[in-house]
């Protein structure tokens, strides 16, 4: 059996000419491929706008700007994610405060973020940063609720989740990321995450606002529009006479005229990496099905077994990014699985509890359920191209440890 990792990308014949296509083509980047992408992305999570960066951390990093973090804003999270969720605040010199999970759901405890509010004056807090963490779908109506009683934006992590969804009071299916609820959505084209690209990332929003922000700050803050620029047309043109005749007759600036408006970056995703993430958008709906028959399969193994403390399950509008079992014993079956050549990993060690957090106060025993799921859980092998052999496989060598155990 050939070693079966927690998750992993699949690439096709078809990606593969996309990429080469594009090699071929006149642009590498800043061509077609980025407005094609960003287009198809938006109407697949159901979206009015997405804007393509060179990756999900990227992504994270714009909009905290876009949304004014700076030294004294207070930003709250989750501590069972990727530490990108907290650090993205700490590029801006924002503080980050963590409220603990619900154990039910591994998600951001809304009643542990009310509580944060309630205990400080209003505008102690500037937002919130829930995570669709493992592609289960955040209830972001809740969220919204909440944020809007103490005039908080969202940035909603979906790393994990892109075709995952809430169905929400109205009954309505609202897809991760479709800008009904949070501010601003990430995703991330790493090749763990549902769609590979390399790298990249995306944000995704339904404000023209925050979109034409992101897409000026994505390169160096540069613009190039006619209406927008703060130079006068003869400076632009160098014909500084200060005549106001010959800035009647000047009407238009030219061609090379661009303007650098605000401290931006190079977070370009390239065309290469567009074209491979366009490509692989086009079985993201395939790829979903595939995870949740794996999902399935897995809830049908571990239900009822006593070693199982808590499992994912299956989850109306899940993503099944990741298919996350809570065990006894979990270190000992980690490492009889790799002795098996299963690479199953932990998501995820809590951010608090990072030494860079810690040297910021944060301390065991501050994230009390967190810490304890932190202590039992273990993600299994979860991928579209997990083949059904594969997947006994694991669930046998997990039965086989715990069987083991119980007769030494
Ligand atoms: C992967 C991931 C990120 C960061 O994305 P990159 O593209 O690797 O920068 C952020 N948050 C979560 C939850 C992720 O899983």
């Amino acid at each position: 059996m050939m070693p079966i990792p927690y998750g992993r990308q699949s690439i096709t014949d078809e990606d593969i000419e996309a990429v080469i296509q594009t090699l071929k083509s006149d642009y590498l980047t800043q061509g077609p491929k980025i407005k094609e992408f960003e287009e198809a992305f938006a109407a697949y999570i159901g979206s009015e706008y997405a804007v393509a960066v060179s990756n999900g951390t990227a992504a994270l990093h714009l909009n905290c700007i876009a949304l004014g973090v700076k030294p004294g804003v207070k930003v709250i999270t989750t501590p069972i994610t990727f530490a990108a969720s907290a650090n993205c605040v700490r590029y801006c010199g924002g503080e980050v405060v963590f409220a603990d999970i619900d154990p039910d759901t591994y998600l951001l405890d809304i009643s542990k973020v009310r509580e944060l509010l309630e205990k400080s004056p209003k505008g102690t807090y500037s937002g919130i940063i829930p995570v669709d963490f493992a592609g289960r779908a955040v209830d972001l109506e809740a969220f919204r609720k909440l944020a809007d009683e103490y005039g908080l934006w969202i940035i909603e992590d979906a790393c994990h989740a892109p075709g995952g969804y809430f169905v929400d009071s109205s009954k309505n299916q609202q897809s991760c990321g479709n800008g009904n609820f949070a501010d601003l959505a990430i995703f991330s084209f790493h090749p763990v995450k549902h769609i590979a690209a390399g790298e990249g990332g995306m944000t995704t929003t339904n404000s023209k606002v925050l979109y034409e922000k992101l897409v000026m700050l994505r390169t160096h803050g540069i613009i190039k529009d006619d209406l927008k620029y703060q130079n006068s047309v003869s400076f632009a043109t160098g014909v500084n006479t200060g005549s106001a005749q010959e800035e009647q007759e000047q009407v238009d600036y030219p061609g090379w005229y661009m303007e650098m408006q605000e401290l931006g970056y190079n977070y370009r995703l390239t065309d290469i990496q567009a074209a491979l993430g366009l490509s692989q958008l086009g079985r993201a709906e395939k790829g979903l099905v595939r995870r949740k028959d794996i999902a399935e399969v897995y809830r049908d193994a571990f239900s009822g077994q006593d070693f199982v403390l808590s499992q994912s399950g299956v989850v109306v509008g899940h993503a099944y990014h990741l298919y996350v079992l809570e065990v006894k014993d979990r270190v000992g079956l980690y490492n009889f699985l790799r002795g098996k050549s299963i690479y199953a990993q932990i998501h995820y060690i809590p951010t608090h509890l990072m030494p860079y957090y810690r040297e910021l106060g944060w301390k065991e025993g501050d994230m009390p359920i967190a810490e304890e799921y932190y202590n039992n859980c273990i993600s299994l092998p979860m991928y579209p191209t997990l083949s059904y052999d594969e997947q006994r496989f694991v669930i046998d060598t997990i039965l086989l440890y715990y069987s083991e155990k119980n007769c030494s």
